[in-house]
């Protein structure tokens, strides 16, 4: 067995923070990476930059080093397509008005799924899930911790189940971005767009996965991210089979959220992840 990587070699290039669904601020991600010696990090918080503007007004100068990041939601009748945004210029203004124009939508839906709780019987009010929030963009998670709290459901996962998921009564849909629509709006903003855990795709093969691949390659798509927490880990030699097959580069990350998935730690995962930082280099390499 080869020697395992040294963990100040390594990168973690998605988490969220309290800035989304996560439940760390940025300062505590930040000293948590330190803590554990990771040499880059990316925050990718959902449909906002707010997380990526703060670690990189802060911390920009210190380790680790942190590279500006998103993750946009894309329409997709299967399972969940989400696509990473790398090194975006932050303060492009088309950009962040098409994140203002998500977070209205966002707002809408959640003031949906408020109704429907309310017509289950589940006497819940839209300003106990904006405190549940933090003052950060409000989520289904955020939803998830007031029926917890309320003694509605025992964990997260119960509250999706029976409520929060797709086709349960607390459901409601938002509008999203066009695969293309999310990818371009990356590129034009100056960053590289990735395609985040394939496996939320929900393919249904090998193959579907490849027609899938493609048709975002032929969009602008520029990376697959090979490293992640997936739930089938040898399915990864078949992502990274992908990205050599179409020249897509390759990133890594663990999609930590703090609280809100106990089981997924900064930077390792569920232990044993190890994400190299010629990764970062090979990002770079693209954009220049
Ligand atoms: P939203 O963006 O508000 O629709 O919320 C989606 C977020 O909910 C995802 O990014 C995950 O963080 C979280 N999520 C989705 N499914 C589950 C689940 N089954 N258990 C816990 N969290 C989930
Ligand atoms: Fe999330
Ligand atoms: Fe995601
Ligand atoms: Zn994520």
């Amino acid at each position: 067995m080869p020697p395992a990587l040294s963990i100040s070699q390594c990168i973690d290039l998605h988490i969220h923070s309290t800035a989304s669904d996560g439940s760390f601020s940025i300062s505590q991600i930040i000293e948590a990476a330190r803590n554990l010696g990771l040499r880059a990090i990316s925050i990718t918080d959902h449909d906002t930059l707010e997380g990526s503007l703060e670690a990189l007004g802060h911390f920009q100068s210190s380790s680790p080093e942190i590279l500006s990041g998103i993750e946009l939601s894309a329409d997709f009748p299967s399972g969940t397509m989400h696509i990473l945004g790398y090194m975006i210029r932050v303060d492009d203004s088309a950009f962040l008005n098409m994140l203002e124009r998500i977070q209205g939508a966002r707002s809408e839906r959640n003031l949906e799924i408020v109704k429907k709780l309310q017509a289950l019987g589940i006497n819940l009010e839209y300003d106990e899930v904006i405190e549940a929030s933090g003052g950060g963009q409000v989520g289904r998670p955020h939803f998830a911790r007031v029926l917890i709290s309320r003694g509605v459901v025992q964990s997260a996962e119960e509250a999706f189940s029976k409520y929060l998921r797709k086709g349960k009564p607390g459901y409601a849909d938002r509008y999203r971005l066009k695969p293309a629509e999310a990818i371009e709006a990356i590129s034009h903003a100056g960053g590289v767009p990735v395609l985040a855990h394939p496996f939320t795709l929900e393919a249904e093969s090998q193959g579907a996965l490849e027609e899938i691949v493609v048709e975002l390659k032929a969009n602008g798509l520029k990376g697959i991210e090979v490293y992640c927490p997936d739930p089938n880990p040898e399915d990864r030699t078949k992502y990274e089979r992908l990205a050599w097959r179409y020249g897509l580069l390759m990133t890594g990350g663990t999609d930590f959220h703090g609280a809100a998935k106990p089981d997924v730690h900064l930077g390792v995962g569920k232990g044993d992840l190890r994400i190299p930082y010629s990764l970062v280099e090979n990002l770079k390499a693209c954009r220049s």
